[in-house]
């Protein structure tokens, strides 16, 4: 008999996005002239950057002809590619890497999703709460987190570390030793970051603990103030505790296209059960050189163009289209008296609902009167009701109508 792993028949459904799609079908049906502007989505939606389109193209004419054609890449990519990353996103902040300490991957969902299967079932894991799911639900596949109650929304062996507008969104360290952290900064869904000195306390947290930080910086490019940092590793004592998580997909448009790159110094340390240390960079090589055959050829060099003077032009330009958006939502809204965060260092932006709405009654309401559809709060973590997100990956005239129509409505 073949059995399943029942992991998965605790996971709850995912509810978010499938009842966001029922409730604007709905609407839809009812109301089939309404001009429904979607602020909920986390996709890009302007196209790849003009360098990374010509060097995907003459990507692909090599692959045309005998001489140049390529097959499988490296399972860690390229070192055109790896090279261009060390230098320009952590030689240039004071950070040093070997290039095997970067591995090449077709997403950071991927790999934030698999990376824990190389440590042990036992582990407690915490996650900030609001948290991008993919963390929790993983853990919940290996089995790592108990039971999932519906009503609390909490997993019964999971550490919840709440981020809310009372602490500022700074996370707490937890009360039990925990042994693997989450923590995405630029945050997804809330847009909140950490200075220096509060990541600091959780470098020294790992440190006592002998714990591992899984850091999420997927959102990097968007951090606007000098003074936040862009990677873990310009933490003092971070290279011996963290693996931190990039992507393509955010600063370059590449969520379609797929790529990202995965960093696990070799000094960060996971033990054996008799307390041996091993070195958690040797696991995840054989890890991702058994399940994983590396990135297309094509895809690398599209990747190696963002790093070119025109693709880092070009770039810069989309953010800060983007960016200007969330400066609209995020000053929108806050003048008709809403209370927003985020939207500075990240193109998320987290607003309180007003007095008598939990998330959903938000939600419902801006879609009836404003037409406008966001992310309920509390699809993200129980510490999310009373919340709302919106993107700004809209576009510029979409966005500046959502947010006049939501300043019309009387909450
Ligand atoms: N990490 C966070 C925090 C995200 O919000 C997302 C996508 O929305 C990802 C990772 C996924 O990135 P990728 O497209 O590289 O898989």
């Amino acid at each position: 008999m073949a059995y399943v792993n029942e992991n998965y028949l605790k996971l709850p459904g995912s509810y978010l996005f499938a009842n966001i799609a029922r409730k604007v079908n709905a609407f839809k049906q009812e109301h089939p002239d309404a001009d429904i502007i979607r602020l909920g989505i986390g996709d890009v939606t302007l196209p790849l950057v003009p360098a990374v389109i010509e060097a995907i193209h003459r990507a692909t004419d090599e692959m045309a002809k005998a001489e140049t054609f390529r097959g499988y890449s490296p399972e860690q990519g390229y070192d055109f590619l790896i090279e261009k990353i060390i230098r320009h996103d952590y030689n240039s902040r004071g950070i040093e890497l070997s290039k095997d300490e970067v591995f090449i991957s077709d997403g950071a969902k991927s790999d934030t999703a698999n990376m824990q299967e190389i440590f042990g079932p036992d582990n407690v894991v915490a996650v900030t709460d609001p948290v991008y799911p993919v963390y929790v639900d993983s853990n919940a596949m290996a089995g790592r987190l108990g039971d999932y109650d519906s009503k609390t929304g909490k997993w019964t062996n999971l550490v919840y570390l709440p981020c809310t507008a009372e602490n500022n969104f700074i996370p707490a360290l937890p009360d039990k030793k925990v042994d693997m952290i989450y923590l995405c900064y630029p945050n997804n869904p809330t847009g909140t970051t950490l200075t220096k000195e509060q990541l600091k306390e959780w470098v020294d947290y790992a440190r006592e603990n002998k714990a591992v930080i899984l850091f999420d910086a997927a959102y990097e490019a968007y951090i606007t103030q000098p003074e936040i940092p862009h990677s873990i590793y310009e933490i003092e004592g971070a290279k011996e505790v963290a693996i931190e998580f990039r992507s393509f997909s955010k600063n370059a448009g590449f969520t379609g296209t797929r790529c990202a790159y995965t960093v696990v110094p070799k000094s960060v340390k996971g033990y054996t059960k008799s307390g041996e240390a091993v070195e958690l960079n040797a696991l995840w090589n054989r890890r991702h050189s058994t399940k994983f055959n590396g990135v297309a050829y094509i895809v690398q060099r599209g990747a190696e163009a963002v790093y070119s003077e025109e693709g880092q032009r070009q770039i810069r330009e989309v953010i800060a289209y983007y960016m200007e958006n969330a400066r609209i939502i995020r000053e929108g809204l806050a003048s008709s008296g809403l209370k927003v965060f985020g939207g500075v260092n990240s193109p998320y932006i987290w607003l309180k609902t007003p007095e008598g709405y939990d998330s959903w009654q938000f939600f419902d309401k801006l879609l009836n009167n404003a037409h406008v559809v966001g992310t309920p709060g509390v699809g993200f973590g129980p510490s999310g009701e009373g919340y709302f997100r919106l993107t700004a990956f809209g576009s510029r005239e979409n966005t500046v109508k959502a947010i006049e129509r939501i300043k019309s409505v009387r909450f």
